[in-house]
């Protein structure tokens, strides 16, 4: 209707992206599949099988990979990239690949550092399904990073090749030389993990750990995702003590070396997320695995970070419960509900933003008070939202534009239409969107239907 439509247009406007016009309405399709420019059809979800030896003396992870993806475009794929997240995250970290092959065949690879390029001659049909393997070795340095070994503590993110997403018709990399933000995203995919330590090292990860036994000097670890997630990260030491939340239908394990500084806060740190897990439950809709996961781990420039069933919370920043708020959050808005973090990285992080002031509404009103003049006295520049991570200068611009406006951007709409119009909003957007991704022209779109 014109009044509506009107109305978030004006919003939209208002918030500096006038330069996007809507487009049409896309055929109804498939329920509630939105059809896309790019060919896109809802997914058969690829399956990663992956089984790695790491070695944390060394630092050194010794990975084969075995991929099975359905292309999920209408027309064929002449290559198919795979991202090295690796350098992004740490310097000194890098993962080389030692060998490939695709659908049992040797065939043409290109590598870069960031980069991993198969060329398929004959191409890959629509709804084909390739099968790669890669056999990679990844260094992980000695630095208190995503990627990276500290301490006795061990952080394993972006650690193998991981499948590139594609958006309007190109595979998207990896963004290099950025000290902040998410340099690179992934779509959901099932993941079985075989991992292979030293014994004595406790391993806490994004997949449910079913299987752990001795074998010879080392111990043996299987994962299962349960659900898709968007990538498979862990985190391990030796004698971590894992400590138990709260019982409920999801289990709770917060894991950590005992000397980590910040034992008095662990009981916040499980308290908080099983209220939030709980909260954002009851408001966006379930939370659909049997596990959540906790990694108290150094990390210098972050206090906290989000990765699919798992969060690191760092010992080297102050703490505070909001953190664990904010990644939890993000278990909705990034793993459930994927987005484009490199170049639209104010639509999750906007969210995490939104759903913790929302959180805090309820569960502590003062601080939702005070957090809320704090974020109204941000004052974001909402030309600066709309940015790619690449835009932004500084960390300090990409906290303005993406956390602050992303957050004004959820605040501004509720005062229009209401928190429970809003709510009902999100929970449908995490119903259609499971799984999949919401571009920032399908938020667009799905906001036209706001009655
Ligand atoms: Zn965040």
């Amino acid at each position: 209707m014109v009044n509506k439509v009107l109305l978030i247009l004006t919003l939209v406007l208002s918030l500096g992206l006038a330069f996007f016009f809507f487009r049409p309405a896309f055929m109804p399709g498939t329920g509630s599949e939105p059809g896309r420019k790019d060919g896109f059809r809802a997914p058969p979800y690829p399956e990663y099988r992956i089984e790695a030896r790491y070695d944390p003396r060394s630092g050194l992870i010794e990975g084969k990979l075995n991929l099975t993806y359905p292309n999920p475009y209408t027309f064929s794929l002449k290559e198919l990239q795979f991202n090295l997240p690796a350098k992004a995250l740490a310097t000194g970290a890098e993962i080389k690949i030692e060998a490939g092959n695709f659908q049992g065949r040797r065939v043409e690879y290109i590598t870069t550092g960031d980069k991993l390029l198969f060329l398929l001659d004959p191409p890959l049909r629509p709804q084909e399904t390739a099968e790669v393997n890669i056999e990679f070795h990844t260094k992980v340095p000695e630095v208190a990073a995503r990627l990276g070994r500290f301490r006795g503590a061990n952080m394993l993110a972006g650690w193998y090749p991981i499948l590139a997403p594609r958006t309007g018709g190109t595979w998207q990399g990896v963004v290099m030389d950025r000290g902040f933000g998410d340099p690179y995203f992934a779509d959901a995919a099932f993941y079985r993990v075989k991992l292979i330590l030293p014994t004595g090292y406790k391993v806490i990860a994004g997949g449910r750990a079913v299987d752990v036994r001795a074998e010879g000097r080392d111990q043996v670890w299987h994962f299962t995702g349960e659900q898709p997630l968007r990538e498979f990260s862990f985190a391990a030491g030796p004698g971590w003590r894992y400590i138990f939340g709260p019982p409920g239908k999801v289990e709770l394990v917060l894991a950590g070396d005992e000397g980590a500084g910040v034992a008095v806060q662990e009981g916040i740190i499980l308290a908080t997320a099983a209220r939030a897990l709980d909260f954002f439950q009851e408001k966006f809709g379930p939370y659909p695995y049997s596990y959540f996961h906790i990694a108290l781990v150094p990390l210098a420039e972050l206090a906290g970070m989000e990765y699919p069933g798992l969060i690191f919370i760092s010992t080297l920043a102050d703490f505070s419960p909001s953190v664990v708020v904010h990644e939890v959050a993000h278990q909705w808005w990034y793993n459930l509900v994927g987005t484009d973090q490199v170049n639209e990285p104010w639509m999750d992080e906007g969210l995490a933003e939104y759903s913790t002031l929302l959180f805090y509404r309820y569960h502590d009103p003062s601080l939702y008070r005070q957090r809320l003049s704090a974020a109204e006295g941000m004052a974001a520049d909402p030309m600066f939202m709309d940015r790619t991570l690449k835009d932004y200068p500084t960390a300090l611009a990409y906290r303005q534009g993406v956390y602050a406006g992303g957050r004004s951007f959820w605040l501004e709409l509720e005062k229009k239409i209401g928190e429970e119009k809003l709510l009902a909003f999100l929970s449908r957007l995490r119903r259609d969107y499971l799984f999949r991704r919401l571009q920032k022209e399908d938020l667009l779109r799905e906001l036209k239907s706001i009655e």
